[in-house]
């Protein structure tokens, strides 16, 4: 596909493909049964990652920036007729939501540049569990360690609480960087993430604010890096947690106290 549609990598558009169908219809196997079901894809390239997912049944709305891809894309479309819709665009502007008006997972081999952001944005939404059911994505490791990080260690951080506080998030593929063309500098992971129940009295943007005020100075105690919140304190007080600890060694379900007994004094 490549060599046919003249599509030369650009890195300025993140772009390492996967071409290892073997590997590629491994991924398509991660979200669970596909036959039939809505699939998200952001940045399907020449489409070696959109075939396994059509192949596997799935209906894919897909959308790519480089509009040199388009040509293989669309030959794609015609060897699975019906099952795959294009947009050409910024998956940044893009709402999946309204463009699909059914539930979809997500499935996609993330460009670098706009991929954290996409992956912050689906799991943001005040409105839970979310129109999406998986999210499964291709992270550099740095990013995927992040996610799925523990309380305590140095990956850990307001991204982990994001993936972690309403949803199930786990490692699912390590992808070694050489099964990509032309190969990135870092190794790579596929990360697997289900919605969970959320719990009650948290509002999201209540613990985002606390999260970001506390990591934003992450070698500081609480006691300094939740001062300038009005209230912090004395909830961190009222759950029982010293203000002398530092915020990586809170696990997510102090956060979760500390943001719902915040929402009841503030
Ligand atoms: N899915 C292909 C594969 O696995 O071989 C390509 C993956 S490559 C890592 C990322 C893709 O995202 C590229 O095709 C790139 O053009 C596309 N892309 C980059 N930024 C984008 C954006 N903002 N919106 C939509 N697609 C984007």
């Amino acid at each position: 596909m490549i060599a046919l549609h003249g599509l030369s990598a650009s890195k300025a558009l993140g772009q390492n493909f996967l071409l290892d169908e073997q590997l590629l219809d491994r991924i398509a196997t991660i979200p669970g049964k596909l036959k039939g079901q809505h699939v998200y894809e952001v940045g399907p390239g020449p489409g070696g990652l959109t075939r396994a997912l059509l192949r596997a049944g799935a209906k894919v709305t897909a959308v790519e920036r480089d509009r040199r891809c388009l040509p293989a894309l669309e030959d794609l479309s015609n060897a699975f007729p019906g099952q795959l819709r294009l947009i050409e665009g910024d998956a940044m502007k893009v709402d999946p939501a309204k463009e699909i008006g059914e539930p979809f997972h997500i499935a996609s081999n993330l460009p670098y540049n706009v991929g954290t952001a996409l992956a912050v944005g689906w799991l943001s939404g005040e409105t839970w569990p979310p129109a999406w059911t998986t999210l499964t994505l291709m992270f550099q490791r740095e990013v995927a360690d992040r996610i799925v990080a523990k309380a305590g260690t140095d990956a850990y951080g307001r991204l982990a609480i994001l993936a972690q506080w309403r949803s199930e998030a786990r490692i699912a593929m390590p992808v070694h960087r050489s099964a990509f063309t032309p190969p990135p500098k870092v190794m790579s992971a596929v990360i697997h993430i289900v919605p969970a129940v959320q719990p009650e009295g948290v509002r999201m943007a209540t613990l985002e604010g606390l999260t970001a005020a506390a990591f934003g100075q992450r070698r500081k105690m609480l006691r300094q890096s939740l001062k300038a919140i009005p209230m912090a304190l004395d909830a961190l007080d009222q759950v029982g947690i010293s203000a002398e600890r530092r915020p990586e060694t809170l696990d997510i379900p102090e956060w979760v106290e500390l943001a719902k007994v915040f929402e009841t004094v503030r």
